[in-house]
């Protein structure tokens, strides 16, 4: 009895803990529904109305379609970074007791998620599937390689020692492997990539044999939009599902022919291949360099502009490498005009603008392939489109906008602090982040 009547409070008593300590959380756990809420019906709202002048344009050519949906385009990435920094900002300053990282979490993932319906209406034949898949492959790859060049910039002590080496000696290692086919044997690990299909496989061998380049593997890669790479430093190639729906066998051959093309690209060109992925890893050493002062200082701007003068002759070597791709394929191209075809079409699937502004893009215009290819486009020249619109610029401005209203707040409110502080868990004003949140879109 005596044992039934100890286990009993026992329970009583962790029960009671529980309770708490669940009442403790739980503004954190509003707050994380909520900001999850609140960024994806911002999202939804922001593309929607970003896409109803490019929905009314149905009737016009693709080209100008394309022109009118690129800026929604980057307003949609913008609002990707941006909701969820404005939501850490907010959170961080008025609820100093909710870990910020938790709502800004939860706000990146429904503004990822909030991309999914203008995706839909953009590529109709996707499914949420493919969608999540293509997503989760290009987060991947773009977040490994940048979280190892944070860990290993933020981990890196302030001297130069034998452990500063072992920490850039090891990034260096990582960096490289990902590169050097890394990445591709992890997705494929995942099972995210898939090998050829017959059909691919079939009309590669053939382009293969014509030119005599062999490819040592070839993948298809989930994902509507169309598009097809080759790795030269593996000497893979891919194709995306979205590329082989919509591209006739004789328009995939010609494509093929561009992807071989870059397989014999000349090796000063692959040695720089190799090497573009480390163009900015010498500034992982920029924590001791700037601790040093004096001359390290130096070093650390000398670094900075090396890095900034490497990665512009990367992008110029790479823009001479895909005009050296365009011309091999037009001319082994298996029917006539192929491969201008294939190029039309990919950009019209992909609604992507036929001339773009400035010089520094890695594909020449799609106008100016064709004139190479020896085809007149049979539209008009359209004009660059536009990159900004109202709603991109007050997305931007939107981080300052909601720092001055705080910096303000906390002026005007000297107890705030105290407030904050002391009750935050219980005083969970929710309605005044919404409000602000809302406000300063
Ligand atoms: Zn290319």
């Amino acid at each position: 009895m005596v044992t039934f009547g100890v286990s009993l409070a026992g329970w009583k008593a962790v029960n009671g803990y529980h309770f708490l300590n669940m009442m403790g959380r739980m503004p954190t756990l509003i707050l994380v529904v909520f900001s999850f809420c609140a960024t994806l019906l911002l999202t939804r709202a922001i593309n929607n109305f970003g896409l109803s002048t490019w929905r009314r344009s149905r009737a016009k050519h693709w080209t100008l379609r394309a022109r009118l949906l690129y800026p929604i385009r980057i307003t949609a990435g913008l609002s990707m970074l941006i909701l969820p920094a404005d939501i850490y900002l907010l959170a961080s300053s008025l609820l100093p007791s909710v870990p910020a990282w938790a709502p800004a979490g939860s706000s990146l993932l429904a503004a990822l998620l909030g991309t999914y319906w203008p995706s839909r209406e953009i590529f109709p034949e996707t499914t949420f599937r493919e969608w999540l898949t293509s997503r989760l492959m290009i987060l991947l790859g773009r977040v490994i390689p940048f979280a190892l060049f944070l860990w290993a910039t933020v981990t890196m002590p302030e001297n130069f020692g034998a452990e500063t080496w072992m920490i850039a000696g090891l990034l260096f290692l990582l960096l490289a492997t990902l590169r050097l086919g890394g990445t591709i044997r992890f997705f494929s690990l995942l099972g995210l990539l898939k090998p050829a299909d017959k059909r691919l496989a079939g009309i590669a061998a053939d382009v293969a044999r014509r030119m005599n380049v062999q490819p040592r593997r070839i993948w298809m890669v989930p994902g509507a939009f169309a598009n097809a790479y080759a790795l030269p430093l593996n000497r893979e190639l891919f194709f995306s599902e979205g590329l082989l729906r919509h591209l006739s066998d004789a328009q995939i051959a010609a494509v093929t022919g561009h992807e071989l093309a870059h397989l014999t690209e000349p090796r000063r060109v692959l040695f720089l291949r190799l090497m573009q992925p480390v163009i900015l890893f010498p500034l992982v050493l920029i924590r001791p360099l700037i601790a040093t002062g004096g001359n390290g200082l130096m070093w650390a701007g000398g670094l900075l502009a090396v890095t900034l003068i490497v990665r512009t002759r990367f992008r110029r070597l790479g823009r001479h490498m895909e005009v050296r791709a365009d011309a091999i394929a037009s001319v082994n191209e298996g029917e006539e005009a192929a491969y201008a075809q294939a190029l039309q079409r990919l950009y019209e699937v992909n609604q992507m603008p036929a001339v773009m502004s400035g010089r520094r893009r890695i594909h020449p215009n799609l106008y100016d392939r064709l004139a190479a290819a020896g085809i007149t486009p049979d539209f008009p020249k359209p004009d660059p489109p536009q990159r900004y619109t109202l709603m991109s610029i007050l997305l931007c401005l939107s981080p300052f906008a909601i720092s001055f209203a705080l910096a303000v707040r906390t002026n005007n409110s000297p107890h705030t602090k105290v407030h904050a502080g002391a009750g935050g868990d219980v005083t969970f004003p929710a309605p005044r982040l919404g409000a602000g949140g809302v406000q300063d879109k």
